[in-house]
């Protein structure tokens, strides 16, 4: 099925599907248990259009390039363009906000990673960016205190609140827009706290983010 951007109540939103754009190593849980380094220049990354799926009820992973990665993430729904933005420009052109996953081709990110290639072939296929339904921001008391987890068949995989990022939000938003105009419909995905781990199918998976609850069980095949 065509994906479109949804409300949390599944209503549809009325804004065109655009790109996804990412930030890696944005807690330092998460960097610590990658042994990557903390730098000033973050690494920014994008998916396609055709990355985005459903978090419900099925989440699809491939199979035949090792480990896939759940990365858990707060999702920006951007609402109006915006280049060269201060975090005040940032914040307005928020839309919404959602809960998706960053699903990322271990194995072969480090294979590319070691190379010196770019990952996209690990990060930017097809239904590598399920996501929930978006929220209006004015529905959170404070963008900087939001609280997510992943359970993986019961047992808490991973813990984040948006309030231990290295870059806020708004911040993650302005940084983007120095480097690509993002435009009504496109997608900023946060980045992801400790606990990435392979998935495999069958997987049942329960997110919560803020008061929503989200299920979806992994599959990996049609
Ligand atoms: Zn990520």
């Amino acid at each position: 099925m065509q994906y479109f951007h949804q409300d949390s109540q599944g209503k549809s939103i009325d804004l065109p599907v655009g790109k996804v754009i990412c930030i890696g190593g944005n807690y330092a849980d998460h960097i610590k248990e990658m042994s990557s380094l903390v730098t000033d220049e973050p690494v920014l990354f994008m998916k396609p259009s055709t990355a985005m799926v459903r978090l419900e009820p099925e989440i699809k992973i491939p199979t035949e390039f090792g480990e896939c990665h759940n990365e858990t993430e707060i999702a920006v729904l951007i609402g109006t363009a915006l280049k060269n933005a201060d975090v005040t420009a940032a914040e307005n052109a928020i839309w919404g906000i959602g809960i998706a996953q960053d699903l990322t081709l271990r194995a072969l990110q480090k294979r590319l990673k070691s190379q010196g290639r770019p990952w996209e072939r690990a990060k930017s296929f097809d239904a590598s960016c399920p996501l929930s339904g978006f929220t209006s921001k004015q529905y959170f008391d404070d963008l900087n205190n939001i609280e997510f987890s992943l359970e993986v068949n019961g047992k808490l995989r991973q813990a984040g609140n948006s309030a231990n990022m290295e870059r806020s939000i708004v911040e993650v938003v302005s940084l983007m827009s120095q480097n690509f105009t993002l435009l009504p419909g496109d997608v900023v995905l946060t980045g992801t706290p400790a606990g990435v781990a392979a998935l495999s199918s069958g997987d049942k998976l329960s997110i919560s983010f803020d008061r929503f609850n989200y299920t979806s069980q992994v599959v990996t095949h049609d």
